[in-house]
């Protein structure tokens, strides 16, 4: 079968690897769709400190299970399956008080385990623990199943900033995360979405598809001023940050309404990660500062009804379908940022 392997920053390869068989406990998978986000550019670039090479990459999974391993009960060849990225060990101390998104011993797929840039692959029996591995549901393809995975993260980021009814809400960043923000903002009954992201372009291509109430050209106005005017002078409920930027998250500090909550969704570069808090504000605005790391096994169950029941569509942000072949262009189109979600169907 054919696999992409990380090797070293800039050296993925397309190798031919012998079909994996599932030992106990575990799923063989025909991978059906394998989307890209970021962070796969980030490994390809950088590589990561949890991945030891040859790994194979890819943690948006969904696909069709080929076999089960000997215990292995519940599933059968041709189950179609969704599988999360992030496994919690299910048993550390963050863990048993159902904080599994931060687990201290949490693993990841494409990291730790093979994952699924290839045309097969295996669930470990530690995922299957987890409830890791989720039925698809009727009418949702494997490309739609494949964005499970970061709309439970999106999902996760919203339950601890509590966007709920009647919120006007801020996201900064239009890539495929910010889209699923606007729109999981929506279906969790926000009153007004604005979009604010620095790149007209990228704004102005994910406008198009999820509609903001306003769409915030960062480049050439302040995104503080313009929020401020959009809701007389009273600031955003929420504002979540799913970009890299320092400067987003402190912008987004100014622009809040009494009692609202910061989600500092996307991480900061490594070697860049301090910002300036302005205490007083956060102090007598009784403002919440919250993070968020990916997502638990739950979240990406309810993601994928989310998507089953079309509270949040995710197949028009599916822009690029590539074979595992051309996954080097896929990467490209990430980094360049001309698509919104690039799926590789190995
Ligand atoms: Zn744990």
């Amino acid at each position: 079968m054919k696999v992409a392997r990380f090797y070293a920053p800039g050296d993925i390869r397309l190798e031919d690897a012998p079909e994996p068989s599932p030992g106990p406990g575990e799923l063989k998978i025909r991978v059906r769709n394998c989307s890209t986000c970021g962070t796969d550019v980030k490994i390809s670039r950088f590589g990561h400190h949890h991945i030891v090479p040859p790994r194979v990459m890819g943690h948006e999974i969904a696909g069709e299970v080929a076999e089960a391993g000997a215990g292995v009960a519940g599933w059968a060849a041709g189950d179609r399956v969704q599988v999360i990225a992030a496994v919690p060990d299910g048993t550390c101390a963050e863990c048993r008080r159902g904080r599994r998104t931060v687990c201290t011993a949490q693993e990841s797929m494409g990291y730790h385990y093979d994952g699924g840039f290839a045309e097969y692959m295996i669930v470990p029996a530690k995922v299957l623990a987890v409830d890791g591995v989720n039925r698809i549901p009727g009418g949702v393809s494997f490309a739609e199943a494949s964005v499970a995975e970061p709309l439970a993260c999106v999902l996760n980021g919203q339950e601890l900033a509590r966007v709920g009814e009647g919120d006007d809400v801020v996201v900064f960043g239009s890539g495929p995360v910010g889209c699923l923000h606007v729109r999981v903002a929506r279906a969790r009954g926000a009153a007004r979405v604005f979009l604010v992201e620095v790149n007209a372009e990228r704004l102005h291509r994910a406008a198009a598809l999820v509609k903001p109430d306003a769409a915030i050209d960062a480049g050439v106005a302040d995104p503080v001023a313009e929020v401020l005017a959009r809701t007389g002078g009273r600031g955003a409920d929420v504002a979540i940050t799913a970009a890299a930027s320092g400067a987003a998250q402190e912008q987004a500090q100014r622009l809040m309404a009494p009692g609202g909550r910061v989600s500092l969704f996307g991480g900061l570069p490594k070697d860049d990660p301090l910002i300036s808090v302005d205490a007083n504000r956060v102090h007598y605005r009784e403002l919440s500062l919250v993070g968020a790391n990916g997502s638990s096994p739950a979240h990406n169950a309810r993601a994928l009804e989310l998507i089953g029941s079309g509270q949040v569509q995710v197949d028009d942000l599916i822009t690029h379908r590539l074979p595992l072949d051309a996954l080097h262009d896929a990467l490209d189109l990430v980094t360049r940022g001309e698509a919104i979600k690039v799926t590789i169907e190995p």
